[in-house]
């Protein structure tokens, strides 16, 4: 029996949102329930003074230092027993605690690597939504894990199916370097296709509202452009390879609208499982907490003959270059996809904030790889040697400052 104090990074996000709802609900059930110990915000404080009250953990982090100053300001002058930290140092403290039994980690963005490599290096257990730290170094993580004993249940909607799917199959059948039972020939993972998926026409001037209107699933501002440019299942690609030990060529992708199969696996004899459910984030949350044990939830149930038609579909690859990037970026291994995501991260800001057009993000990808490949005194290398975790960051930021900068110049053309 594993402990029961959890702790939320990005407790005031899309998923922490869904996390706390399902753990007010497990409540109620002896034996699922679990006692909030820390929480988690980047800067919203008002949300988070609310959660603290329902809640009462008994510390909170708050990423940026004037907002964390004013949540300390309340914590004292309502005499509450609670810790007030910040900025990555807090989300790292947070993360190892003694008293954090299993940690969420649900913040968006790279910045959730190093947190997350601290509870890995403590052992814990580990529901795990941050993909970009999974995609940026998954293999100083997973390796981490190994040595350490840490479990990583995945969150992400796909990852939670195939883990689903693999249940009582492969449980002790990984090989000692961490790779999937031969019997697995392949895992598909569906796509719902975003925003534009059956759009005709250019996407290059579509508006930051038309992309963040996503057609199945309700979702924070960055995960949902990521889903319109396709980058989202690109970036998951990578992910399930970490997760499960498949290698990339044995991971497929297939659009399917309806969002109601999250994903499947098909093994050497032809036979295929996959996982259904209605598209709602707090059925895989509650999964990943309760593990192995099922309770009952929040999402309604399917009625498959009110779904009637399931469609499958081929990704189109050339209207969606970011998936091929992204998929590029993975192959390559080394520092690539760190290369990748962190020039996607700089970009999608940049076309949130109106300052480049939707066609703008993967022609800066694009160039800030092409950068990559002739750039001195940056490590790149592949499969054979993992990157230091001074090598990812390094990438990071080298990718970061170049995309934002080609995306200053990818505004000045487009005004010209
Ligand atoms: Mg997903």
């Amino acid at each position: 029996m594993h402990g029961r104090r959890i702790s939320i990074l990005g407790s005031t996000g899309s998923i922490g949102l869904n996390a706390l709802e399902v753990i007010r609900k497990l409540g109620r059930f002896s034996g699922g329930g679990f006692r909030v110990w820390g929480l988690a915000a980047q800067r919203n404080v008002p949300l988070l003074k609310k959660q603290v009250l329902e809640f009462e953990p008994r510390a909170v982090v708050v990423y940026e230092a004037d907002a964390a100053a004013e949540m300390l300001a309340w914590a004292r002058r309502r005499r509450l027993r609670l810790s007030v930290w910040q900025g990555v140092e807090g989300l790292e403290r947070l993360a190892r605690a003694p008293e954090t039994d299993f940690l969420l980690s649900s913040v968006v963005g790279a910045v959730g690597l190093l947190p997350l490599l601290s509870a890995v290096r403590a052992g814990k257990r580990i529901a795990l939504a941050n993909k970009e730290a999974l995609i940026v170094a998954g293999d100083l993580l997973m390796e981490s894990a190994r040595r350490s004993g840490a479990e990583i249940i995945p969150v992400d909607s796909e990852h939670s199916a195939i883990f689903q799917c693999l249940q009582g199959y492969a449980a002790g059948r990984r090989s000692q370097n961490g790779e999937s039972p031969r019997e697995i020939r392949r895992l598909i993972l569906t796509a719902s296709g975003g925003a534009f998926y059956r759009r005709k026409g250019s996407l290059d001037g579509v508006s930051v509202a038309e992309a963040l209107s996503h057609p199945t699933w309700k979702m924070g501002n960055k995960i949902t452009i990521d889903s319109a440019t396709l980058t989202n299942k690109g970036l998951e690609a990578i992910e399930a390879h970490h997760l499960f030990g498949v290698p990339l060529e044995k991971i497929g992708i297939v659009i399917h609208p309806q969002s109601i199969i999250h994903s499947l696996v098909e093994f050497t004899d032809g036979a295929m499982l996959a996982q259904l459910s209605h598209p709602d984030m707090r059925l895989p949350i509650q999964y990943a907490l309760t593990h192995p044990a099922r309770y009952p939830s929040l999402v309604r149930p399917l009625r498959l003959e009110e779904i009637q038609k399931l469609e499958f579909y081929p990704p189109d690859f050339r209207r969606f270059p970011c998936l091929s990037l992204a998929l590029t970026a993975g192959r390559r291994g080394g520092t690539w996809p760190a290369v990748f995501n962190g020039a996607n991260e700089a970009a999608v800001r940049s076309f949130l904030d109106g300052r480049i057009s939707f066609g703008g993000v993967p022609r800066v990808i694009g160039k800030v790889m092409r950068a990559f490949a002739a750039e001195p005194g940056l490590t790149r290398n592949g499969m054979r040697r993992p990157p230091s975790l001074a090598d990812i960051l390094a990438a990071d930021a080298w990718a970061r400052k170049k995309s934002a900068c080609l995306c200053e110049k990818e505004r000045k053309t487009c005004r010209s």
